[in-house]
């Protein structure tokens, strides 16, 4: 893409209504653009990174397998007064239409999925015994709302956000066991794609309304709400919430590290029957013998994810992605005039990129020299490819930079360059 095409535009200043890190760096980078306080719009640069997000977290839900839809977010009041939660959960938004009818805006899912469920599920032989047959699990991208009384850590925490749920259902608790395992590997794998696997522990965490304990991945920031005692050697963690209850690591039962604060990326919740005793989900097993169905969630906060990389991967200078997640691979920086060499030569390699597939924005605005830098520090991208009449001077050459690694930059060929990008 030509960075002139690009309607946003990287500000010179920091927005001063923002407290976080993550808001202030992705504002000024002109990746999302703040509508009120914990409501974000996500502008190009910013979609291109939760697009890409979503299709990491897809391919390790259909690889469970789980299926994908998509559930809607206006919800009915009957429902979550089944499961009483419409009084319970005082975080939820009520909307009342101009007909007095009441809904809620969903925060979560298992009031519209486990009625969905009923009209398909019957037998047991709707519900395969794992790890043999195929598990019945559902998984959405969806808008969640929230009423949060207190925003102040940008995408961290919002009154409007993407999540990624998932819900399994079973006929056994070890059936649910290996498939919550199965996602726990999933999760781990997705962290580790994202270079967050080194800061990121499986949680031990207070369950609720559903269970005794529950599970998060939570991530080392300063700028998290969580505190998290961590064990070492096992590279688990428990929420310092329920520390009085677990005092020792659940893996090792180790000693645990002084509290260290994290912000929760995913969760999981064993739901047990609670949610299809509200419902009478329930399935026939072999005897003809109706029996409720065990169910499980599973969350993964995508615009929380966002926000999480923003904050975790960045330096002085600006952002700094991942390369599966970064909204381009490569930033083209002619330098010089529109006519010049440099400009020429770089027409030329971004078509060869585009052919290649790789992912290349072109800043082919007529700004100095410092004013291209300093944006494609605060921008991130991970891969700077630098053209000048220098570069070109003995033989063609382009200055290759890699943003992780700043210091570095080295002189290479256009084939060596595609040879190492592609
Ligand atoms: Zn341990």
């Amino acid at each position: 893409m030509r960075q002139s095409e690009l309607f946003t535009r990287a500000r010179r200043e920091a927005p001063t209504d923002e407290v976080a890190k993550n808001a202030k760096l992705l504002i000024r980078a002109g990746f999302i653009h703040k509508e009120m306080a914990g409501v974000y719009s996500y502008l190009p640069l910013g979609l291109r990174v939760i697009r890409k997000l979503e299709n990491l977290i897809r391919r390790a839900m259909l690889a469970l397998p789980a299926q994908e839809v998509l559930l809607p977010a206006l919800q009915s009041k009957e429902s979550w007064l089944a499961t009483g939660r419409w009084d319970k959960m005082t975080d939820l938004y009520k909307l009342r239409d101009e007909s007095g009818r009441e809904f809620a805006l969903g925060p979560t899912h298992e009031e519209v999925v486990t009625p969905l469920v009923k009209n398909f599920l019957s037998s047991y032989q709707d519900l395969p015994c794992l790890p043999a047959g195929r598990p019945f699990a559902i998984f959405q991208f969806q808008t969640k709302f929230r009423m949060e009384p207190r925003v102040k850590s940008g995408l961290l925490r919002t009154r409007e956000f993407l999540m990624k749920d998932l819900y399994s259902f079973h006929r056994d608790a070890a059936g649910l066991k290996l498939f919550y395992d199965e996602v726990i590997n999933g999760y781990r794998a997705i962290f580790k794609t994202l270079g967050l696997e080194s800061s990121t522990y499986l949680t031990l965490a207070g369950g609720g309304t559903f269970a005794e304990f529950s599970h998060e991945f939570q991530t080392l920031t300063a700028a998290g709400e969580d505190r998290i005692l961590i064990c070492a050697a096992c590279h688990l963690a428990v929420n310092e919430e329920i520390k009085d209850k677990r005092p020792t690591c659940p893996g090792c039962a180790g000693e645990l590290s002084p509290p260290q604060t994290s912000i929760e990326t995913a969760n999981i919740f064993d739901l047990g029957t609670n949610f299809s005793r509200a419902f009478n989900l329930t399935y026939r097993d072999e005897n003809g013998a109706r029996q409720p169905v065990l169910m499980a969630c599973y969350g993964f906060g995508v615009s929380r994810l966002l926000g999480a990389l923003a904050e975790i991967m960045a330096d002085d200078r600006g952002l700094v992605w991942p390369p599966p997640v970064a909204p381009f691979t490569i930033h083209l920086l002619p330098l010089g005039p529109a006519a010049g060499r440099p400009a020429a030569a770089a027409r030329e390699l971004y078509e060869q990129l585009q052919k290649l597939g790789l992912e290349t924005l072109w800043d082919d605005r007529p700004v100095s020299a410092g004013e291209k830098f300093a944006e494609a520090d605060l921008i991130g991208i991970p891969y700077r490819v630098v053209i000048s009449d220098r570069t070109l001077a003995v033989s063609p050459k382009v200055e290759l930079t890699e943003r992780q690694n700043s210091g570095e930059k080295r002189l290479v060929t256009v084939n060596e360059l595609c040879a190492f990008l592609g």
